[in-house]
């Protein structure tokens, strides 16, 4: 958990420092309300209500928020909906139907061989209008770029931001949709810039811990998007090494054959290989990254398999 006074955070918030599996999630305890900004991957649900209920005690949770729907800030939702039955959930307006029609071909879940229980939503955080989060009125934004859909949160009254996967103390997350041959660097471009105007003092990530050197953090983002805009390349190897690395997460250890069956299974990684590795096959391109991978000592092979370090 975050340290507030230090942080400048407002103080009936909370901050579950996640890791890479889980997003961060942020926990409102307000006056007429509670609510939770991101829910986490669905394998850690039980830890996330954990912490939850360790935090309200004997008060429900009355309203799940999401950033975006990608299945490492989603995935508790349909848990926490369980445990808490008149929750209410908000969604960004830009995949509702999918939910709603529950297309996991749509939604990111299939495609990535990740996985994110059904859940159901109530409300949607269309960019523009506010929420009342610990009782106090946080705007909504859109934040292309990691995902089309995405929306920040920001706090004009104590200048913090919840950045989702837009802006991290060390990068941001994946540009997914330029893997699939839609632009959105341009986008992420554009959303750095969006939060500098907005000028926060410090920022609640997706991932990480809590900062405050807002200027350096989008200093080292504007480089790296540089770099990525130089070597698109460089991206997709990223991206496919993201996902793997997420799986291992997921999984720890998993037998060869598991392995390849998820790969092939992953759609992802053809469209990847289609746009940016045309003459390569998937089989080798997924060897090569996988060598970087154990190269970087991020995983490890033996004889039962790969593993995650
Ligand atoms: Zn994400």
């Amino acid at each position: 958990m975050t340290d507030h006074a230090a942080a400048g955070l407002p103080a009936n918030l909370v901050v579950f420092e996640r890791g890479w599996l889980s997003s961060n999630n942020i926990l409102f305890i307000g006056v007429d309300e509670t609510a939770l900004v991101d829910t986490g991957y669905a394998t850690h649900a039980d830890q996330t209500l954990a912490l939850v209920e360790s935090s309200l005690g004997t008060r429900p949770l009355d309203r799940i928020v999401n950033t975006h729907l990608h299945s490492d800030h989603c995935g508790g939702n349909a848990a926490l909906q369980l445990r808490y039955p008149a929750l209410r959930t908000d969604i960004p307006p830009g995949e509702a139907a999918l939910v709603e029609r529950w297309d996991e071909r749509g939604l990111s879940f299939l495609a990535t061989g990740q996985i994110c229980p059904r859940f159901q939503f109530t409300g949607l955080l269309r960019p523009g209008t506010e929420r009342v989060l610990g009782d106090r009125p946080w705007q909504v934004h859109s934040a292309p770029g990691h995902d089309p859909h995405s929306i920040i949160l920001f706090d004009p009254a104590s200048l913090t931001l919840i950045s989702a996967d837009a802006l991290w103390e060390n990068g941001f997350g994946v540009a997914f949709p330029e893997l699939a041959g839609e632009p959105s660097f341009g986008d992420m471009a554009a959303t750095l810039d969006r939060i500098e105007m907005l000028a926060p003092l410090q920022v609640i990530p997706g991932h990480g811990r809590v900062f405050n050197e807002v200027g350096s953090a989008l200093a080292t983002a504007r480089r790296r998007l540089e770099s990525l805009q130089r070597d698109p390349v460089k991206h997709a190897r990223h991206a496919i090494k993201v996902l793997m690395k997420f799986k291992l997460l997921e999984a720890q250890s998993i037998a060869p054959e598991d392995w390849k069956t998820w790969l092939q299974g992953a759609s992802y990684f053809d469209t990847i290989r289609l746009r940016f590795f045309g003459d390569m096959e998937l089989e080798q391109l997924a060897e090569d990254v996988l060598g970087e991978l154990i190269g970087a000592g991020a995983a490890k092979m033996d004889s039962s398999g790969i593993r995650n370090i």
